[in-house]
Order: C-alpha cells, then structure tokens, then sequence
C-alpha cells in the first residue's frame, strides 16, 4: 500500500540549462514507457539554483515529476546569510527536503539536533522532510550499524507528534555505499529499513510506521534496484550519481518492467 518512492538527488551537480534538459528528456523516456505515476512516484532534487527553472518547466508541460530541495534553513527567516527556508522552498513549488545527508553531517558538522530542528523546520513550512540516516563502514565492522541508525531514527524525530509526520520519509544511506560503487545486499537494506520501521512503530505508533516510506541510498544502479524493491520495508531509492542521466534513472524507475 506504501507508494514506492524513487529520489533524485542530484547533489552540486549541473547547470540550469543541464538541469531542465534533464527534467524533459527523463519526462520523454517514463512518457514513451507508458510510466504510470500514480504507481511509482518520481522526485528531482537539484541545487537550489535550478529549483526556479526546473519549477517553470514542470508547471509549464504539466509534468508529474515532484520537486525537492538538499538541504533548508532551521530558521523561517532572518539574519542568516547563505541559507535558504523552508517557506521559499514551499514558494517555489517544492514538495520534499532532504534532511541530514551524510554529506551534509560531515562537510557542515550537521548534528542530530540541527537535524530535528530542520525537520520541523520543514514540517512548519508544510515540506515532507526525507531523513538521511546511516552508518559508517568503522560502525558496521563494529556490529553497532542499528544501534546507531536507530538512534539517528530517534533523534531526527525527536518531540514531533506523530500526526504531523503523514508524509515524511526515511532514507536509509550507509556512508560506505555512498559514490563507491559498494551498494549494499538487498539482504543488508531491508535489516536496516525494517529496524527503521519498527523503531517508528514504538515510538510514534504502528500506524505511523506502516504508512511510512523508507528507501535505500548508496550506489543504486538499474542492475540492483529491482532486488533491493523485492524486499518488504524498501519502499524506494534515493540516487545519487544514476540520477543525472535520463536512460539510466529511468531505468531505476522502471524497475517493475
Ligand atoms: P550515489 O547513488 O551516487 O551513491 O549517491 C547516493 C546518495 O548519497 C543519494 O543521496
């Protein structure tokens, strides 16, 4: 019953003109599959400089295709030079957040406390926030990978009702799959994503828990995906590198074909 999720997040990647030359031409590819949307959803997630152009294109061709951003400000507004809000997020059309990609918690030192912050951030400017969480490789040698995602889990969420987390989504990215070519076992994604689940389930409710998507991140590729959507609590992809190519992200979309 959970709406698969396929998620392009195209990372500092592209120019505009790249950027809505991808949007159509990936349109043209699901278009010529007969790509039922409504049965597998689609978003971009380009850098926040193409959000307008992507956004005009969208509106424009009426495409299905959701538009979310990298990265928003915890703040509404104000005195914070660089950053972006959820609310101009929302203006231009923006569906989703990501919040907390490793990327992030490594490169800006992003906390799980500014991650909760960012979520509900997202929450009040009326955005599903899609929660990265995962585990380095030192972690998982360790045997302390759900420990520590769980508790990412945990924290991300921490003090949200659950009514108010309908339409948010947990991507599950472990650090060592990430760029490396490394995709985890469909075996090792769905342990993680069901964990995920039922820590959502006993802290925010079963009901929660059952509606919510969670997807697999980490070197996705057409080759791997239709195993990893196998299993029961992967419920979508969040792609990094195969997402700037149409052929292949529609390929990654398709994977049912
Ligand atoms: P890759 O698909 O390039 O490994 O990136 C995954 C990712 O970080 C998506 O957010």
């Amino acid at each position: 019953s959970r709406i698969p999720l396929i998620a392009g997040n195209w990372k500092m990647n592209l120019d505009h003109l790249q950027a809505t030359h991808l949007v159509q031409k990936l349109d043209w590819v699901l278009r010529d599959a007969s790509h039922a949307y409504d049965e597998v959803e689609v978003a971009v997630f380009p850098p926040f400089t193409h959000l307008r152009s992507v956004e005009t294109l969208i509106q424009a061709d009426q495409l299905e295709i959701m538009l979310g951003a990298q990265d928003l400000s915890q703040h509404a507004s104000g005195a914070h030079t660089g950053d972006i809000s959820g609310p101009m997020l929302a203006k231009l059309g923006c569906e989703y957040v990501i919040i907390g990609h490793s990327e992030r918690r490594e490169q800006h030192q992003e906390t799980d406390a500014l991650v909760n912050l960012k979520v509900k951030a997202a929450l009040a400017a009326n955005l599903a926030p899609v929660i990265c969480v995962g585990e380095s490789l030192a972690t998982r040698e360790a045997g302390e990978h759900i420990a520590f995602v769980t508790r990412q889990v945990d924290e991300a969420l921490e003090g949200i009702e659950a009514s108010r987390l309908g339409r948010a989504v947990i991507a599950y990215e472990p650090v060592w799959a990430i760029g490396t070519g490394a995709v985890a076992s469909a075996e090792d994604a769905q342990e993680v994503c069901a964990e995920i689940r039922q820590r959502v389930a006993h802290t925010h409710g079963q009901e929660l828990a059952d509606g919510m998507r969670i997807l697999y991140g980490g070197s996705v590729k057409p080759a791997s995906i239709a195993e990893l959507m196998d299993k029961e609590d992967v419920d979508g992809a969040l792609v990094g590198g195969a997402s700037l190519t149409a052929e292949e992200f529609a390929q990654i979309i398709r994977f049912r074909s």
